[in-house]
């Protein structure tokens, strides 16, 4: 193992060891800042040696390519301070784990993340997608952000425009999301059961047993893409080793040795059914590398 100015740096780190698709080749290397400082050290590192990066936060809705990435993944997986409550006011950094905020959020009084707590990311990564389930968005809570833009650290209270329908303008190149501030409110008192009915569901509903990024498709207007796949005959359809959930047909796991090529042919023939008998475009929410 190397390092940058004490900083660990992994080298050909398989991809698939760090998504939750199980899915990707080797990068060449993979670093996870501890703080604020050693992000802008390799950040500049990066800079000066002309290496290209990524930034990714627990790998959770990303697909990763069969040939790996020739640059540096920076992994915000690890938070840079304990995460703050004051009144209903919840700041915590990128690298906090979405669930266990949201978990401190309810044994601390407060309601608003009972529908994010069965996300599987990072703060940082839901607020670049505008992550959401049973009613509940991170548009709704987010209120301010620290970011790194264009090299410069700032902090910025988050706009309407700011986000939308699983996308915000935090996962633009040259944008990375140091923390987030969160406004919930006062618990009525149902706040935990909320959460244990959500976490139930997912449990009897998704495939959590087999690998994969979630839904792969966005919610179409007028519709779930779930009941789509399947009113088109599609569950349980397979390519090499990436498969409609038998389960949930709006997740594709991966049963075993699926590759990326595996994935993206099953999305193409996801969407060109669908659109041939149905008339509706389903668009990705799972992240292409290319896209990261
Ligand atoms: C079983 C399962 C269930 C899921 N259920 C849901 C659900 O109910 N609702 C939902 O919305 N999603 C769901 N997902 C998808 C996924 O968990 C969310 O999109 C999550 O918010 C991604 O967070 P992450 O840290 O894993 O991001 P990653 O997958 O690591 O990255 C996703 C995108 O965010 C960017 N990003 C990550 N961190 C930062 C940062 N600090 N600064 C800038 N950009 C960053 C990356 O570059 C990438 O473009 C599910 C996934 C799984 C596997």
């Amino acid at each position: 193992m190397k390092s940058i100015s004490g900083i660990p740096v992994h080298a050909e780190v398989p991809l698939s060891d760090i998504t939750s698709f199980r899915i990707g080749g080797p990068a060449s290397a993979v670093v996870t800042p501890r703080s604020e400082t050693e992000l802008c050290t390799v950040l500049k590192s990066a800079a000066e040696l002309d290496v290209p990066y990524k930034i990714i936060g627990f790998g959770s809705n990303i697909l990763a390519p069969d040939e790996g990435y020739q640059g540096v993944v920076i992994r915000l997986g690890q938070p840079f301070f304990e995460a703050e409550i004051n009144g209903c006011s919840v700041r915590c950094s990128a690298g906090d784990s979405l669930a266990g905020i949201a978990r401190k959020s309810i044994a601390a009084g407060l309601s608003g993340m009972e529908g994010l707590a069965g996300i599987p990311g990072s703060v940082g990564g839901a607020c670049a997608m505008n992550a959401g389930a049973y009613g509940a968005e991170m548009k709704q809570i987010l209120s301010s952000v620290r970011i790194i833009r264009d090299g410069a650290v700032l902090d910025t209270v988050v706009s309407d425009a700011d986000m939308g329908v699983r996308r915000s303008v935090f996962s633009a190149p040259g944008t990375i999301l140091l923390s987030a501030t969160l406004t919930l409110r006062e618990d009525d008192g149902n706040a935990q059961e909320r959460m244990n009915d959500f976490m139930q569901r997912r449990k009897s509903k998704q495939p959590l047993d087999l690998p994969s990024a979630g839904s792969v498709f966005k919610r179409p207007e007028g519709h779930f893409a779930g009941q789509l796949i399947e009113q088109c005959g599609l569950k349980g359809t397979s390519v090499g080793g990436a498969q409609v959930s038998a389960k949930h047909a709006g997740f594709i796991v991966n049963t075993g040795g699926a590759t990326c090529q595996d994935v993206s042919t099953l999305v193409r023939l996801i969407q060109d059914t669908v659109f041939q008998e149905t008339g509706v475009a389903l668009e990705r929410e799972l992240k292409y590398w290319n896209e990261v």
